[in-house]
Protein backbone atom coordinates (compact mmCIF):
# COMPACT_ATOMS: atom_id res chain seq x y z
CA UNK A 1 0.00 0.00 0.00
CA UNK A 2 3.13 2.11 0.43
CA UNK A 3 3.79 4.63 -2.41
CA UNK A 4 5.42 7.97 -3.12
CA UNK A 5 3.97 10.71 -5.53
CA UNK A 6 2.82 14.20 -6.32
CA UNK A 7 -0.50 15.00 -4.66
CA UNK A 8 -2.30 18.38 -4.19
CA UNK A 9 -4.13 19.06 -1.08
CA UNK A 10 -8.28 19.20 -1.47
CA UNK A 11 -8.95 19.45 1.79
CA UNK A 12 -7.45 19.38 5.37
CA UNK A 13 -9.48 18.56 8.70
CA UNK A 14 -8.23 17.94 12.22
CA UNK A 15 -9.10 15.27 14.78
CA UNK A 16 -7.97 14.93 18.66
CA UNK A 17 -5.44 16.85 19.56
CA UNK A 18 -2.35 16.98 16.54
CA UNK A 19 -3.39 14.70 14.16
CA UNK A 20 -4.50 15.74 10.74
CA UNK A 21 -6.79 13.97 8.09
CA UNK A 22 -6.35 15.33 4.47
CA UNK A 23 -7.95 14.60 1.22
CA UNK A 24 -5.61 14.37 -1.46
CA UNK A 25 -5.20 13.98 -5.03
CA UNK A 26 -2.86 12.00 -5.77
CA UNK A 27 -1.16 11.97 -9.20
CA UNK A 28 -1.50 7.77 -10.11
CA UNK A 29 -3.56 6.94 -7.11
CA UNK A 30 -6.97 9.71 -7.34
CA UNK A 31 -8.73 11.27 -4.34
CA UNK A 32 -7.34 9.42 -1.31
CA UNK A 33 -8.30 10.46 2.17
CA UNK A 34 -4.74 9.87 4.70
CA UNK A 35 -4.01 10.57 8.35
CA UNK A 36 -0.96 12.31 9.38
CA UNK A 37 -0.64 11.20 12.82
CA UNK A 38 0.76 14.28 14.84
CA UNK A 39 0.50 16.28 11.91
CA UNK A 40 -0.18 19.54 13.24
CA UNK A 41 3.30 19.48 15.46
CA UNK A 42 5.92 17.82 13.40
CA UNK A 43 7.35 20.39 11.26
CA UNK A 44 10.19 18.53 9.93
CA UNK A 45 8.06 15.93 8.51
CA UNK A 46 5.07 17.76 6.82
CA UNK A 47 6.91 21.64 6.42
CA UNK A 48 3.80 23.23 4.67
CA UNK A 49 2.29 20.64 3.33
CA UNK A 50 -0.55 20.14 5.43
CA UNK A 51 -2.68 23.38 3.76
CA UNK A 52 -5.37 22.62 1.12
CA UNK A 53 -4.31 23.83 -2.16
CA UNK A 54 -0.49 22.71 -1.79
CA UNK A 55 1.46 20.77 -4.08
CA UNK A 56 3.62 17.96 -2.70
CA UNK A 57 5.34 15.43 -2.89
CA UNK A 58 3.89 12.53 0.10
CA UNK A 59 5.11 9.15 1.14
CA UNK A 60 1.88 8.01 1.96
CA UNK A 61 2.16 4.44 3.87
CA UNK A 62 -0.82 2.58 6.06
CA UNK A 63 -1.84 1.03 8.91
CA UNK A 64 -0.65 -2.70 10.09
CA UNK A 65 -4.18 -3.91 8.86
CA UNK A 66 -4.12 -2.07 5.81
CA UNK A 67 -7.63 -0.63 6.23
CA UNK A 68 -6.33 3.08 5.80
CA UNK A 69 -3.70 5.36 4.48
CA UNK A 70 -1.10 7.09 6.75
CA UNK A 71 0.69 10.42 5.52
CA UNK A 72 4.66 9.56 6.56
CA UNK A 73 6.13 12.87 5.47
CA UNK A 74 5.71 15.27 2.89
CA UNK A 75 8.19 17.66 0.68
CA UNK A 76 6.10 21.08 0.04
CA UNK A 77 6.68 21.55 -4.18
CA UNK A 78 4.20 24.67 -4.60
CA UNK A 79 1.98 26.69 -2.46
CA UNK A 80 -0.28 29.07 -5.17
CA UNK A 81 0.67 32.05 -3.98
CA UNK A 82 -0.71 33.65 -7.25
CA UNK A 83 -3.69 32.16 -5.96
CA UNK A 84 -4.15 32.66 -2.43
CA UNK A 85 -3.80 36.77 -2.91
CA UNK A 86 -7.16 36.91 -5.05
CA UNK A 87 -10.52 35.87 -3.33
CA UNK A 88 -11.74 35.88 -6.97
CA UNK A 89 -9.44 33.23 -8.11
CA UNK A 90 -9.43 31.49 -5.12
CA UNK A 91 -13.54 31.08 -5.40
CA UNK A 92 -13.12 29.13 -9.15
CA UNK A 93 -10.27 27.20 -7.40
CA UNK A 94 -12.46 26.09 -4.77
CA UNK A 95 -15.30 25.29 -7.21
CA UNK A 96 -12.93 22.93 -9.33
CA UNK A 97 -11.50 21.30 -6.32
CA UNK A 98 -14.76 20.17 -5.35
CA UNK A 99 -15.66 19.13 -8.52
CA UNK A 100 -12.53 16.67 -8.74
CA UNK A 101 -13.21 15.27 -5.03
CA UNK A 102 -17.38 15.30 -5.83
CA UNK A 103 -16.05 12.84 -9.10
CA UNK A 104 -13.98 10.54 -6.95
CA UNK A 105 -11.16 9.78 -9.08
CA UNK A 106 -9.75 6.58 -8.64
CA UNK A 107 -6.87 5.00 -9.53
CA UNK A 108 -7.69 4.50 -13.13
CA UNK A 109 -7.48 7.34 -15.22
CA UNK A 110 -6.28 9.93 -12.55
CA UNK A 111 -2.75 11.05 -14.44
CA UNK A 112 -4.69 12.90 -16.75
CA UNK A 113 -6.86 14.30 -14.78
CA UNK A 114 -4.74 15.81 -12.68
CA UNK A 115 -2.27 17.25 -15.33
CA UNK A 116 -5.31 18.91 -16.30
CA UNK A 117 -6.12 20.23 -12.90
CA UNK A 118 -2.59 21.46 -11.98
CA UNK A 119 -2.71 23.21 -15.42
CA UNK A 120 -5.84 24.69 -14.74
CA UNK A 121 -4.10 26.12 -11.30
CA UNK A 122 -1.34 27.09 -12.72
CA UNK A 123 -2.56 29.36 -15.63
CA UNK A 124 -5.46 30.58 -13.05
CA UNK A 125 -2.48 31.94 -10.89
CA UNK A 126 -0.26 33.01 -13.80
CA UNK A 127 -3.07 34.56 -16.21
CA UNK A 128 -6.61 36.30 -16.38
CA UNK A 129 -9.48 33.78 -17.73
CA UNK A 130 -12.60 35.99 -18.45
CA UNK A 131 -15.83 36.64 -16.74
CA UNK A 132 -15.90 33.61 -14.16
CA UNK A 133 -15.44 31.00 -17.10
CA UNK A 134 -12.77 28.75 -15.24
CA UNK A 135 -14.75 26.37 -13.64
CA UNK A 136 -17.39 26.06 -16.83
CA UNK A 137 -14.14 25.12 -19.15
CA UNK A 138 -12.72 22.91 -16.01
CA UNK A 139 -15.63 20.84 -15.59
CA UNK A 140 -16.88 20.52 -19.01
CA UNK A 141 -12.88 19.72 -20.33
CA UNK A 142 -12.72 16.75 -17.36
CA UNK A 143 -16.27 15.47 -18.56
CA UNK A 144 -15.59 15.24 -22.14
CA UNK A 145 -12.13 13.90 -21.38
CA UNK A 146 -13.96 10.90 -19.54
CA UNK A 147 -15.16 9.64 -22.82
CA UNK A 148 -18.72 11.56 -22.53
CA UNK A 149 -18.28 14.37 -25.13
CA UNK A 150 -21.45 15.44 -26.91
CA UNK A 151 -21.85 15.00 -30.78
CA UNK A 152 -21.63 18.16 -32.07
CA UNK A 153 -21.32 17.64 -35.35
CA UNK A 154 -24.36 16.21 -36.35
CA UNK A 155 -28.33 16.04 -35.59
CA UNK A 156 -28.06 13.32 -32.88
CA UNK A 157 -31.73 12.00 -34.67
CA UNK A 158 -31.39 12.50 -38.03
CA UNK A 159 -28.11 12.60 -38.59
CA UNK A 160 -27.82 15.88 -40.55
CA UNK A 161 -24.37 18.42 -40.44
CA UNK A 162 -25.69 20.74 -37.86
CA UNK A 163 -23.39 23.39 -39.80
CA UNK A 164 -26.56 22.87 -42.98
CA UNK A 165 -28.84 24.69 -40.13
CA UNK A 166 -26.85 27.73 -40.08
CA UNK A 167 -28.98 30.40 -42.23
CA UNK A 168 -31.84 29.75 -38.93
CA UNK A 169 -29.74 31.92 -37.05
CA UNK A 170 -30.05 31.81 -33.45
CA UNK A 171 -32.74 28.95 -32.87
CA UNK A 172 -30.83 26.57 -35.14
CA UNK A 173 -30.58 23.84 -32.97
CA UNK A 174 -31.07 22.49 -29.69
CA UNK A 175 -28.69 20.60 -27.43
CA UNK A 176 -30.71 17.15 -25.98
CA UNK A 177 -28.81 16.10 -22.63
CA UNK A 178 -30.26 13.23 -22.72
CA UNK A 179 -29.44 11.82 -26.19
CA UNK A 180 -25.80 13.74 -26.00
CA UNK A 181 -25.82 15.92 -28.80
CA UNK A 182 -27.31 18.68 -31.08
CA UNK A 183 -30.95 18.08 -32.48
CA UNK A 184 -31.85 19.70 -35.79
CA UNK A 185 -34.56 22.09 -35.99
CA UNK A 186 -36.50 19.67 -38.11
CA UNK A 187 -36.31 16.65 -35.26
CA UNK A 188 -37.80 19.01 -33.04
CA UNK A 189 -37.34 17.65 -29.69
CA UNK A 190 -39.30 19.10 -26.75
CA UNK A 191 -37.19 18.26 -24.20
CA UNK A 192 -33.97 20.06 -25.90
CA UNK A 193 -32.43 23.16 -24.60
CA UNK A 194 -32.53 26.20 -26.58
CA UNK A 195 -28.68 26.40 -28.42
CA UNK A 196 -27.35 27.75 -31.22
CA UNK A 197 -24.40 26.48 -33.22
CA UNK A 198 -21.89 29.63 -31.96
CA UNK A 199 -22.40 27.71 -28.59
CA UNK A 200 -21.46 24.07 -30.41
CA UNK A 201 -18.63 25.51 -31.75
CA UNK A 202 -17.35 26.49 -28.45
CA UNK A 203 -17.79 23.65 -26.90
CA UNK A 204 -16.20 21.23 -29.86
CA UNK A 205 -13.14 24.33 -28.81
CA UNK A 206 -13.12 23.13 -25.26
CA UNK A 207 -12.92 19.69 -26.01
CA UNK A 208 -9.81 20.24 -28.35
CA UNK A 209 -8.07 22.85 -25.84
CA UNK A 210 -6.15 22.47 -22.77
CA UNK A 211 -6.17 25.13 -19.60
CA UNK A 212 -3.38 27.03 -21.22
CA UNK A 213 -5.65 28.15 -24.30
CA UNK A 214 -8.28 29.48 -21.86
CA UNK A 215 -7.48 33.28 -20.92
CA UNK A 216 -8.11 34.09 -24.66
CA UNK A 217 -11.42 32.81 -24.71
CA UNK A 218 -13.65 35.40 -24.75
CA UNK A 219 -17.65 35.09 -25.25
CA UNK A 220 -20.93 37.22 -25.77
CA UNK A 221 -22.59 36.67 -22.81
CA UNK A 222 -25.71 34.85 -25.00
CA UNK A 223 -23.07 32.25 -25.68
CA UNK A 224 -21.82 32.38 -22.44
CA UNK A 225 -25.44 31.45 -20.75
CA UNK A 226 -26.41 29.20 -23.16
CA UNK A 227 -23.29 26.95 -22.92
CA UNK A 228 -22.63 26.97 -19.10
CA UNK A 229 -26.08 26.19 -18.56
CA UNK A 230 -26.00 22.45 -20.81
CA UNK A 231 -22.57 21.88 -19.22
CA UNK A 232 -24.24 22.37 -15.92
CA UNK A 233 -27.48 19.49 -17.28
CA UNK A 234 -24.87 17.64 -19.02
CA UNK A 235 -22.57 17.01 -15.84
CA UNK A 236 -25.93 16.58 -14.21
CA UNK A 237 -27.11 13.93 -16.22
CA UNK A 238 -24.28 12.01 -17.08
CA UNK A 239 -22.19 12.18 -13.78
CA UNK A 240 -25.18 12.36 -11.63
CA UNK A 241 -23.69 15.86 -10.17
CA UNK A 242 -25.50 18.93 -9.34
CA UNK A 243 -23.55 22.37 -7.87
CA UNK A 244 -26.30 23.78 -5.09
CA UNK A 245 -25.25 26.45 -2.70
CA UNK A 246 -21.69 26.25 -2.87
CA UNK A 247 -21.56 22.01 -3.10
CA UNK A 248 -21.62 19.25 -5.66
CA UNK A 249 -24.78 16.93 -4.82
CA UNK A 250 -25.30 13.65 -5.52
CA UNK A 251 -28.33 13.09 -7.55
ZN1 LIG B 1 -32.28 16.12 -37.17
Amino acid sequence: MEFTEKALVLKVGRFRETDIWTRLFCAGHGVVTAFAFGGSKSTRRFCGCLDPLVLATFRVGGNKRGTYHVLEEGTLLHGFPGLRVSPRKLGMVVHCLKFVEAVQIGPQGAKPVFDLLLETLETLENHEVGAELLPMLFKAKLTFDQGLKPDLALCVRCGKLAEDHADAGHNAVAFSVERGGLVCRQCGDFEAQPFSLGAARVLEWISHSRPADWPKLDLEPEIRRQTGRVVDRFVAYHLGLRWENGIYRKI
